[in-house]
């Protein structure tokens, strides 16, 4: 069973003035199988955890250690932690004018199963994914993102999810800028993902609506940087009708 540590972590950003510090020692272990849903307020620092673990350059980790099974992620590249088996769902998708979703698709199978998949099963699971998605068969041949609506961007990052299947999927906002149709339809895409108990999933959210559909295992509180709370499923209904003050206020956040 795969285990992601992630230990004492510290991350800062370049910001003007000097470097500053965003993460301040969060500490989290995801397992195979697991589902953990990180709560927290716009600009606790949720999408940089994201970012950090999976190795967008703009964040620099300070101090602290993300482990894969032991293997040290952090001296990975971009490219080695994909093929580790760690996968991003970006809060915001980037476009990538001139090249399909199909290919693109195929392409990132391809580095992550270290071998070209056979192409007549292939479109057949990827034409499988997207049904059951329902996305429009013509989409495979859009450029990626580019164009797309909030709904079809997230729906593209689930897409990847199904097809790639990723030891720990790091979904940051999947939720958000869905109606409650699309939301129910990525939902089912992260369930059935879930149900083969291969996935430890980190669920970033904002909002408590999505975990009316996917039902968490652990809801950790997250404000100024860090973790400030964690317990079951229940946390996240003491959110909904306490909302994050309380956390925020203890944490010394400054709103
Ligand atoms: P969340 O996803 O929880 O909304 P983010 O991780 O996106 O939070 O951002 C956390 C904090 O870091 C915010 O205050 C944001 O303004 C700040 N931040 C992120 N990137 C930069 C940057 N490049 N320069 C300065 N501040 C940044
Ligand atoms: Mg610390
Ligand atoms: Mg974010």
């Amino acid at each position: 069973m795969a285990t992601l540590e992630i230990r004492d972590l510290h991350v800062s950003v370049e910001a003007e003035g000097g470097p500053k510090e965003i993460l301040r020692g969060v500490d989290l272990t995801v397992k195979q199988g697991e589902t953990h849903a990180v709560m927290g307020p716009n600009g606790s620092g949720k999408s940089t955890l994201a970012y950090s673990i999976a190795g967008h350059p703009k964040y620099r980790v300070t101090s602290g250690q993300v482990l894969l099974d032991g293997e040290d992620v952090l001296s990975m590249t971009v490219d080695e932690r994909a093929r580790a088996g760690i996968f991003l769902a970006m809060q915001y998708p980037v476009e990538v004018p001139g090249v399909s979703v199909s290919n693109f698709l195929r392409t990132a199978a391809t580095a992550i199963r270290g071998e070209a998949p056979k192409l007549r099963t292939w479109v057949k699971e990827v034409n499988e994914v997207m049904t059951r998605l329902q996305v429009d068969p013509a989409f495979s041949e859009r450029s990626v993102n580019e164009g797309f609506s909030g709904g079809e961007k997230k729906r593209h990052e689930i897409l990847q999810l199904e097809l790639l299947r990723p030891k720990i999927a790091l979904l940051d906002e999947t939720d958000s800028g869905l109606d409650v149709d699309a939301l129910r339809i990525v939902s089912e895409g992260i369930n059935r993902v879930r149900a083969t108990g291969q996935v430890g999933t980190l669920l970033i959210t904002h909002y408590t609506r999505i975990l009316r559909y996917i039902q968490p295992d652990f809801v950790h509180v997250f404000a100024g940087g860090r973790i400030v709370e964690s317990g079951g499923a229940e946390l996240a209904e003491q959110l909904e009708s306490g909302g994050y003050e309380t956390y925020t206020e203890a944490a010394g956040v400054v709103p």
